[in-house]
């Protein structure tokens, strides 16, 4: 596995490996990796001639500078799951290469998509985040690119950016990878409390368990008893769960107003914020 820091280099390799036809698979990430990116590079080896995953902590998506600061880096756990998994290259540049001069983010039209839930309440995320996808899937030129469903708001949004800017890429959703009590990993889970990480399952559980009694209670009632469950030990506040449309991530106040219909909530803990979202089964669909 080839490591690249300098861009000029990396974009060298990229050309060299695209005149001799191969099919390139991309996975972008921040870094602190655990099995949901490992997955990520799985469908990739598995789709593609050649695996190149970024790691890269982007600035301008972080609209809190503690979470910045604290987001965890672990470089050389990093590579080694990665190459573990058969990733060909990995580029990890520094904000200077991304952002020359200062770092700015582009005026992307994201449509209504980028103005609820994360984007409500993370002024300015999904520009910057989408700034920095449309630099590495222009740098990297894949044919296909892997994001988690894990950020459902995330995957429509570049899917969206994807389409406006006509990018010549097959964007793959791949489903997100619980632990074995069902929390959602990411990155973040290190900053959980041994309490909080005890009881940090309640999350998953409860949206799986109150949503699948959608024949018996309206979306505004599941909603409440979700976020009194969760809230219920003192631990969590939940910042936002939203049942919305899976296409336009408007909420539905009927279970029958949308054909596909997903949850998708915050939680903030003492000292980070999770996310996470499950597709929900109405019956009609069974
Ligand atoms: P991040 O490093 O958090 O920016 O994530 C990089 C990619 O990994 C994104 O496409 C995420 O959606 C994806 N990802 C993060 N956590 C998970 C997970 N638990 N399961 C599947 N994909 C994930």
């Amino acid at each position: 596995m080839e490591i690249f820091e300098d861009i000029i280099d990396f974009q060298n390799k990229i050309r060299l490996e695209l005149t001799t036809g191969k099919r390139i698979g991309f996975v972008p990430t921040m870094g602190a990796l655990h099995l949901g990116h490992s997955s990520l590079i799985d469908h990739s080896v598995g789709d593609n001639n050649i695996t190149i995953a970024s790691i890269f902590v982007n600035p301008s998506q972080f609209n809190d500078l503690n979470d910045l600061t604290n987001y965890p880096r672990t470089p050389e756990s990093d590579y080694k799951m990665l190459k573990d998994h058969g990733c060909d290259i990995v580029f990890c540049p520094t904000v200077e290469q991304m952002y020359p001069g200062k770092t700015e983010v582009m005026n992307f039209s994201l449509g209504s998509l980028a103005e609820v839930m994360e984007g409500k309440f993370r002024k300015g995320h999904f520009q910057g985040m989408a700034t920095i996808v449309y630099k590495l899937l222009s740098l990297v030129n894949p044919a296909n690119a892997y994001f988690g469903e894990k950020d459902f708001q995330q995957l429509a949004v570049i899917r969206y950016m994807v389409k406006n800017m006509h990018l010549p890429v097959n964007i793959v959703g791949c489903e997100t990878i619980r632990e074995s009590d069902g929390l959602a990993m990411s990155s973040r889970n290190i900053h959980l409390n041994e309490s909080e990480r005890a009881n940090a399952s309640v999350i998953y559980q409860s949206m799986k368990q109150l949503t699948a009694l959608n024949n018996i209670y309206s979306p505004a009632s599941v909603k409440e008893q979700v976020i009194m469950a969760i809230e219920q030990s003192g631990l969590f506040k939940v910042e936002y769960f939203e049942i919305v449309d899976a296409i336009t991530l408007q909420s539905v106040d009927d279970w029958k107003q949308a054909p596909e219909i997903r949850a998708c909530i915050a939680v903030k803990s003492s000292k980070t914020r999770l996310i996470d979202n499950i597709g929900v089964k109405l019956p009609e669909h069974l």
